[in-house]
């Protein structure tokens, strides 16, 4: 039986995706050999690697000046390749620290390049994203780098800053579940395995006329030596990159970013509205404004009371929601193939739990 599953990621996927892969596992498309067995220069597998791409940039929207690329090492590897391919000598970029995420972010890019915290949102616990006027922008900046939402603590950058420089964006947990200004933007990365498939790639789309700042750099970790190849510089990730085709089909057909933006309010309007119904025995520690539409944490009156909610969910089904190690409590994750009658499952557990408690 398949449980109501409220990971962080990897995280629940559509189940009919998951269907029609078991279906074609020993066989794909007539060729007598599972997908996994093929060779990446096959033209089956090239069929379905520029499927999966074609898809991406469709259903983000993104126009032509955009390269989309398909790359292994998650967004943890974008973290580097971001700084290493776009800083020239003597540059720095400014990040938002509005979370763990952006945390990480800065780490990475300050060993690679120059890279400094333009906001740093640790000492109010994370609990809000600034505003624009906030940012401390330095001289020389090339890119202020955001995290669109950030997982752990629950909070959704609703409005980027605009400071009339480019924006680099980590969108790992709500990606393609937002429509993006693409004028905006000079590269937009997130790892896939929340809304868009399994673990281990990355989509990164950059903007073309960047390219070729990083062409000295060692292959892998430029983003010129991979546009050349269509991502098919190295054995790319083939079965990754032929679940995500079907999963962004899925999407496509369901109506796009829109539909997910919609679909993603809907469901966490369900969660943040069991919580404000709650008379404060479940709380949100964010600001209202920045609420997450992905992933939801909240607390209840005391840790014994959290163990026994979770292990009463556990029971009926209900899984994944212990919050991060980090900062305990619940997290609700919310992403793109959640069911709705799955959430509503877990608000009637919230509501009766609350009763009885
Ligand atoms: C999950 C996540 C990551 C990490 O992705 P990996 O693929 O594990 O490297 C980075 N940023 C955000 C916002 C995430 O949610």
């Amino acid at each position: 039986m398949r449980v109501h599953n409220f990971s962080p990621g990897p995280c629940t996927l559509p189940v009919d995706v998951l269907e029609e892969a078991r279906d074609e596992f020993l066989d794909f498309a007539g060729t007598g050999m599972s997908i996994i067995e093929m060779s990446h220069r096959s033209a089956a597998y090239d069929a379905v690697h520029r499927r999966t791409i074609d898809l991406a940039r469709s259903v983000a929207e993104a126009p032509p000046e955009f390269e989309v690329m398909l790359l292994q090492g998650g967004a943890t590897l974008q973290f580097a390749m971001v700084p290493m391919n776009l800083l020239g000598t003597g540059e720095k970029a400014g990040y938002v620290v509005s979370g763990a995420w952006g945390r990480k972010a800065l780490a990475s890019a300050s060993k690679a390049g120059g890279a400094y915290a333009a906001w740093d949102g640790a000492d109010e616990d994370y609990r809000r994203m600034p505003a624009a006027a906030e940012l401390r922008v330095e001289q020389g900046t090339r890119y202020l780098h955001v995290t669109s939402n950030e997982t752990i603590g629950g909070i959704r950058m609703v409005r980027y800053p605009d400071r009339g420089l480019p924006l680099v964006a980590d969108m790992s947990s709500d990606y393609l579940a937002r429509r993006i200004d693409w004028g905006r933007f000079d590269l937009v990365y997130g790892g896939v395995q929340k809304n868009l498939g399994p673990a281990g790639l990355a989509l990164v789309f950059v903007r073309r006329s960047l390219l070729d700042a990083g062409k000295d750099l060692p292959d892998y970790l430029s983003y010129a030596w991979h546009a050349e190849s269509g991502s098919l510089g190295n054995t790319p990730a083939m079965f990754q990159v032929y679940l995500m085709g079907k999963v962004l089909e899925r999407i496509a057909a369901r109506g796009g970013t829109t539909a997910l933006e919609a679909e993603a309010a809907a469901r966490a309007t369900l969660v943040y509205d069991a919580i404000d119904g709650s008379d404060g025995f479940y709380r949100n520690p964010v600001d209202p404004a920045a609420r997450s539409h992905t992933n939801v944490v909240f607390r209840l009156p005391s840790a014994e009371l959290e163990s026994e909610f979770l292990s009463q969910a556990q029971r009926r089904g209900l899984v994944g929601l212990k919050g991060h190690r980090s900062v305990g409590g619940c997290r609700v994750s919310l992403y793109a193939a959640m069911e709705l009658e799955s959430v509503r499952e877990l608000v009637d557990h919230m509501t009766e739990f609350r009763r009885a408690a």
